[in-house]
Order: C-alpha cells, then structure tokens, then sequence
C-alpha cells in the first residue's frame, strides 16, 4: 500500500501547507480596531452567526469518541471542546447533526456556524472552508474480521471496502482501488454491521472510532497500518473571517491551558 501512503502523505503536506499559509495573516477585510494582543474574550466579535447569540456545530453524531450519542444528548470530545469554545466566547451552543457528507456545505452556506466532526484537513475541503488550528490528529484504520485473509493494507487490493460516504477514508480508497472496491455508508455503524454480516471485506475508517467498534463488536481486529498522522481542525465558511479567529483565539487558550488533552484524555485512555 505504498501508493495509499505516498497519496496521504502528500495530501497532507500539502494540507499542512496551506493551513500554516493561512494561519497566522491578517485580514484586511476586517474592520477591528482592537490592539494586537487579545485573548478570546476580547477578540472581534463582529462576527456572522447563525443564530445570533449560539454557536452552532454542524456534526455526523456517530463517530465515537468524537461525537455520539448517549440517549438523547450527543457528547464526545468535539461536543465537549466546542461548548468550551462557546463558553469562552459567551454563546449558546447548539450541535446540528447531519450526515458527514453535509457538513462543509452547511457550513460555507452559513446554516451552521463551524464544522467539528473529527474533520481531517485536506486540500480539497480548504477550496470550501477555512480550518482553524489543528486540535487532534488522527490515522486511518483498517478493520476486518478475525481470520481475515487481509493482513496488511496491501491485500485490500480486490476486496470489498467499507467507508463512511465523503470521509477521507472513502477518498484515498477510492482513488488507490477504484469506484467498483467501494461500498459507501453514510454512518460508520452501518458500515461495521455490514462488515459483521458478512458483506463486505473490511472497513477503512479513523483509529479512534475504529478502536471503540472494536471493543464493541467480538470478531473485529484492527490491522497496524503505517499511514502517516491526519490533522483534525474545525471548518468555517470562508467569509467569516472575524468567527474563525475569535474560535482560534479560544481554541489557542484551551489547547494551551491543557482543557483539550484533558478532555481527549477522558475518551481516549491510552494503553
Ligand atoms: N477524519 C475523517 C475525515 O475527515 C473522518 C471524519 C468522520 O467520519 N467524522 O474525512
């Protein structure tokens, strides 16, 4: 699987590039006239939203330990660090769940006001969104049942491969093993029980829900794979300049005051 690696790496240097590009500039578009050193308290708030007083985060709720569903409320890392963003900046704060294929539309057109869905920056979604710091990383995971013959990414070739429609799971597969290797679904669920019953092959999908349809699935294992780091950022309309940095500007602070890796730490323990 040498070519899936090659093709993500780039993606992502790329990717990275671009981020670094468009990080730290300022935007003559603004009219602040705040002095330079702000916390997320005082930044601009001369931002859109879509509802005004809420900070609203359009999501697919079925990505554990990112976001789910435990009854009725959704909660994950992203659920958790976006109302802290929202805290920090005095809003409400509102989920939208949607299916991950949504997400960057809802966004750009404005009916949500940031995107947080264990998100991977990628040149593709940067031409539609801007994305702010990053806050995670991620790797995709390939799962299969035990006794597979699959024992490396390079025997997927052939196979049945289960993806969660628009992820870049589905993209990188897609392009390494064809539109005819694809099974695509618009939930990962849904695509660990087909892999259950039998009608697919394997599933391409990120170590952190990977692991967690793991523990709860009996007969699944996840194969080491040497796929290099995604980035996990929040995706923002592209005219909304003055929120993206009012969101960094908190992001910053709670990355930085360790509110985030205590947060990630809570769902994701180490072993
Ligand atoms: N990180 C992957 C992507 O951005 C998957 C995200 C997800 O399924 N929520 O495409």
């Amino acid at each position: 699987m040498k070519k899936l690696s090659i093709a993500m790496l780039s993606m992502l240097l790329a990717g990275s590039m671009l981020l670094t590009g468009c990080g730290g500039g300022n935007d003559a578009q603004t009219t602040t006239d705040d002095q330079s050193d702000s916390t997320a308290s005082e930044t601009n708030t001369d931002y859109k939203l879509a509802v005004d007083g809420t900070l609203t985060m359009a999501t697919n709720a079925f990505f554990e330990p990112y976001e789910y569903y435990e009854g009725e409320e959704i909660v994950g890392i992203d659920a958790e660090v976006g109302k802290a963003i929202a805290d920090k900046l005095g809003l409400n704060f509102a989920i939208s769940d949607m299916e991950f294929d949504s997400i960057i539309t809802a966004v750009s057109s404005g009916k949500a006001d940031m995107g947080m869905a264990g998100m991977t920056v990628t040149p593709d979604r940067e031409k539609n969104v801007d994305f702010s710091r990053t806050y995670a990383t991620g790797v995709q995971s390939i799962i299969v049942p035990e006794g597979s013959d699959i024992t490396s990414p390079d025997d997927l070739a052939g196979k049945k491969i289960g993806v969660q429609q628009g992820t870049t799971g589905d993209l990188y597969c897609t392009d390494d093993f064809g539109e005819e290797a694809m099974s695509r679904y618009s939930k990962g669920t849904d695509a660990i029980m087909a892999l259950t019953q039998g009608k697919i092959d394997c599933v391409v999908i990120d170590n952190a829900p990977a692991q967690k349809y793991v523990e709860a699935n009996e007969g699944l294992k996840i194969l080491d794979t040497a796929y290099a780091e995604e980035d996990y950022a929040i995706a923002f309309a592209k005219d909304n300049t003055a929120l993206k940095d009012a969101v960094d500007a908190a992001l910053g602070e709670l990355i930085e005051d360790g509110t985030v890796q205590s947060i990630i730490d809570k769902y994701i323990t180490a072993d």
